[in-house]
């Protein structure tokens, strides 16, 4: 008791970022199983296929006024190739991907804005300890206005009230102010798999919220307050490894 009140006092500044306030956030556990023991979310299908896909599109932009040739050849280098059950998962995976990215080609071929950011790293303070973080890619459109853009690669489209109320692009939207240094006109989200984006605005009530967000799950880790939420284990990564899982037994 006297040492977690001394480390919420005294102790060290602590990195925190939207993946993290999420883990606290669907079960402290899991924060604790994944950023303080340091154990690795197993390698699974979904996992592999969204980093295969932004490496990519992170590759590709990279090169510049390349064409479709170039992005199937940042496809072939950033492919992931772990979490498979089988080659044949692993190859409908792959096909799945090309399809997706000759999508996204033949949409953005013909792009007006400018790739001005892609993979763009931000870290700004929250009282004395960091929110850091990645943008996938901000643009900047023949107007002048930014575009703060999210890839997503899950198969789910998600509806507007969903897109407006995320915490991930609140957090963006703080970053843009407090680190980049640049007020967008625009936030979207982009469906890879469907190809549509869908457009979202932050107000200020929405960036304090977000704050006070991050500065709560902070404070609790700070306090070493990891209560297992174990109505989360049928869908958790460890419930295989966990000592608190309720889901052990169903597998
Ligand atoms: S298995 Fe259950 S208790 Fe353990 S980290 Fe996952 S959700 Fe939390």
């Amino acid at each position: 008791m006297f040492s977690n009140l001394w480390n919420l006092l005294f102790g060290p500044g602590l990195e925190i970022s939207y993946s993290r306030i999420n883990a606290y956030r669907t079960c402290p556990q899991k924060y604790r199983l994944q950023y303080i023991e340091g154990k690795r979310v197993p390698p699974n299908p979904y996992i592999s296929f969204g980093i295969s896909i932004h490496k990519t599109l992170e590759d590709f932009h990279l090169k510049k006024n390349g064409d479709i040739d170039d992005l199937f050849e940042s496809y072939d280098t950033c492919w992931v190739n772990e979490g498979f059950v089988s080659p044949h998962q692993a190859h409908e995976y792959f096909e799945k991907g090309r399809k997706l990215l000759e999508n996204y080609w033949q949409d953005n071929v013909n792009l007006k804005s400018e790739v001005l950011y892609v993979e763009k790293e931000f870290s700004f303070p929250v009282g004395r300890n960091a929110m850091r973080g990645i943008i996938d890619r901000i643009d900047r459109h023949p107007d002048g206005q930014y575009e703060v853009i999210d890839y997503k690669t899950h198969s789910e489209l998600w509806d507007q009230k969903k897109a407006d109320a995320d915490l991930q692009m609140s957090i963006y939207a703080l970053a843009c102010k407090k680190a980049i240094g640049i007020e967008p006109g625009y936030f979207s989200y982009y469906f890879l798999s469907h190809g549509t984006k869908v457009n979202t605005n932050r107000t200020d009530e929405q960036l304090e919220d977000a704050l006070r967000t991050a500065k709560d799950v902070i404070e609790k880790v700070r306090r070493g307050v990891f209560t297992p939420n174990t109505g989360h284990c049928p869908k958790c990564d460890f419930r295989k490894s966990c000592p608190h899982s309720a889901a052990k037994r169903q597998d």
